[in-house]
């Protein structure tokens, strides 16, 4: 595969308002249901009507794994609680409760083109240490964005988040990484949470028409994340908290478009 971003038209970002929004909105829904005694399964139920009714396709739903043996992923939303980073699979067994961390990441795909977006919740309300750890993944999203214009280095975006984790003693996870979205929900280029010269990204430059999923995961404790016995869940290896929000931005004429919100 190229690792050349892929430019969209006006009309292709006009387009991708509609996975976007459907997203965004599933989101408000899914912190509207929150609360002690919900299960992840009852999320994933609520989310996967709410896309069908908004006749819009969940893409994580069947989505293959990227090693052998592992069954695609089975559900509309990952549901990721506390030491989990990502890709948690909903259950009926997992019940939320007070002061836990959950973070919520969906994917939809409508008219041709994919959306992709999450946040990271609490359960009641947050403790001073649980505050600041979710206000540094916000914060990290938002400074990333904002780099978000023609002209400025992809890599602008990778140190904005990197900074925003490390000046709070946190750590980025590195494993996993954005990515650019529109008619595949990961197309080139990979943008990583933290500065790397490994990545081909080290020479890109943002222009109107590229669309990108930036998804900041930033761990409490050390970067390392193990990946559980069902094949996705991954947690961190020190079972310390971590947090992930992402939205889908476009590079628009004047600056970002979250087509997310
Ligand atoms: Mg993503």
């Amino acid at each position: 595969m190229s690792q050349l971003p892929i430019v969209k038209s006006l009309e292709e970002l006009e387009i991708m308002r509609s996975p976007g929004k459907i997203v965004g909105d599933a989101l408000r829904l899914v912190e509207s249901l929150i609360a002690p005694g919900v299960s992840t399964l009852e999320l994933d139920q609520a989310v996967e009507a709410f896309i069908l009714e908004r006749r819009g396709t969940p893409a994580f739903k069947g989505y293959p794994s990227a090693v052998k043996g592992v069954a695609p992923f089975p559900s509309s939303i990952c549901a990721s609680i506390n030491e989990e980073v990502v890709h948690g699979i909903p259950s009926a067994e997992r019940i939320l409760k007070n002061n836990d961390l959950i973070s919520i990441d969906i994917g939809v795909a409508k008219d041709g083109f994919f959306g992709d977006a999450a946040r990271t919740f609490a359960v009641g309300k947050p403790g001073r240490k649980t505050q600041r750890l979710l206000e540094t993944g916000i914060k990290a999203l938002e400074e990333a964005t904002s780099f978000m214009r023609p002209g400025v280095p992809l890599s602008r975006i990778s140190r904005a988040i990197q900074d925003c984790a490390e000046a709070k003693k946190y750590s980025v996870v590195k494993k996993f990484v954005g990515h650019g979205i529109g008619r595949a929900m990961h197309e080139p280029p990979q943008v990583p949470n933290f500065v790397s010269r490994s990545f081909t990204m080290r020479n890109i430059v943002m222009e109107v028409g590229m669309v990108l999923a930036i998804e900041p995961m930033i761990n409490a404790g050390g970067e390392d994340v193990v990946v559980l016995e069902d094949g996705w869940t991954t947690v961190t290896r020190d079972r310390m908290p971590s947090v992930h929000f992402e939205n889908s931005i476009a590079v628009g004429p004047e600056g970002p478009i979250i087509l997310t919100a």
